[in-house]
């Protein structure tokens, strides 16, 4: 039962015409109202000035497709412009604000010197963010992208210190990503990992992968930068509250980091005993294909994703 459930979500949150009937209905758009922060701009940065008026931190992720054309990476690049510009322009909110941004929308996949259009583009988002006061975390997509993301990543670094860059820690190489990008002024993200991939990048088992987690947290948590700890899991969250303290590690360089939605009741007990907590705002009519991958991800979603295709209310 479980197992054809998944099938029917994974088939949904593939296919454009599912997508454009399903995200008509009122229990789908539901759902999406608890995992995004809004349609349009306007939604998502009134989303997030209610979040950081309740003492939390924001990272906005405009929802876009991959860009399959240098059309589509200027658009998504245009949006996270917009977007970045809208969270400056409002005082109390750009201290707080950071964009996330995924290069395989702004190009990296094109055919034409793709790594090349994502990074010009990923400099432009880079340049307005900072003058505008806001961050930039530059994301980490699938083992196909990752060196090239990587490579982007080193020479944002070289003009944007503070660019922050995700590690996956169910990657082989994320001990040796955290020690070579560790230093004071960076910004590390680590969570587990997203992605599944091939044997020779990837831990497979979800143990190794927590054992993984559990050193690279150390690590981090040892090292010079600023930690961003992205994970919604008890276990990881209950051992990093203990090495912060250990390590008489302070708010201004470590952050816990979840998505909307996802253990908000978490989300608030951790800023309210002193912790810095950002919380992952995607926005965006797309929002279809981010929901259902956040609702396949959790087997007790599925039902109410199922639900959803075939109850109106
Ligand atoms: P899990 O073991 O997956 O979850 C722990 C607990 O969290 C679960 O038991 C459940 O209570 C709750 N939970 C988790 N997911 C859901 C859900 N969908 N619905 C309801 N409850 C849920 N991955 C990448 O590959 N690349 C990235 O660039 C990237 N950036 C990220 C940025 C942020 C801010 C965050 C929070 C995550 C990011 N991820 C990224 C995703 C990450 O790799 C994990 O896939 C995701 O966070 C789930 O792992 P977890 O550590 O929360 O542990």
């Amino acid at each position: 039962m479980r197992f054809r459930a998944r099938d029917l979500a994974v088939h949904a949150a593939t296919s454009d015409r599912i997508a454009a009937a399903v995200a008509k209905l009122p229990p789908a758009r539901e759902i999406a109202a608890s995992y995004v922060a809004g349609r349009t701009l306007d939604q998502a940065v009134a989303t997030a000035t209610d979040a950081v008026d309740k003492g939390l931190e924001v990272s906005l992720h405009p929802l876009a497709r991959e860009a399959e054309t240098p059309q589509m990476a200027e658009q998504a690049t245009v949006q996270l412009l917009e977007t970045t510009a809208a969270l400056g322009a409002d005082p109390e909110l750009a201290p707080h604000a950071e964009v996330s941004i995924a290069l395989s929308t702004l190009g990296i996949g094109l055919a034409e010197d793709g790594p090349q259009v994502a990074l010009a583009n990923a400099q432009r988002i880079c340049r307005e963010a900072r003058n505008a006061g806001v961050l930039v975390t530059v994301a980490d997509e699938r083992p196909e992208t990752h060196d090239q993301v990587l490579d982007a990543v080193r020479s944002l670094l070289a003009d944007f210190p503070d660019t922050g860059v995700v590690v996956q820690a169910a990657r082989h190489d994320s001990l040796d990503q955290i020690r070579e990008l560790s230093a004071a002024g960076r910004r590390i993200r680590l969570c587990k990992g997203d992605y599944t991939g091939p044997r020779e990048e990837m831990v497979v088992s979800p143990h190794d992968v927590d054992l993984r987690m559990a050193a690279c947290l150390r690590t981090l948590l040892q090292g010079p930068a600023t930690a961003l700890i992205a994970t919604h899991d008890p276990v990881f969250i209950a051992i990093a509250e203990r090495l912060i303290a250990d390590l008489n590690r302070g708010p201004h360089n470590v952050e816990f980091q979840m998505l909307q939605g996802i253990r908000p009741f978490e989300q608030r007990r951790l800023a309210d005993i002193g912790h810095k907590v950002r919380v992952y705002l995607p926005w965006g009519s797309d929002w279809y294909s981010y929901c259902t991958r956040r609702i396949i991800e959790r087997p007790a979603n599925l039902l109410l994703f199922s639900r959803s295709l075939v109850v109106r209310r």
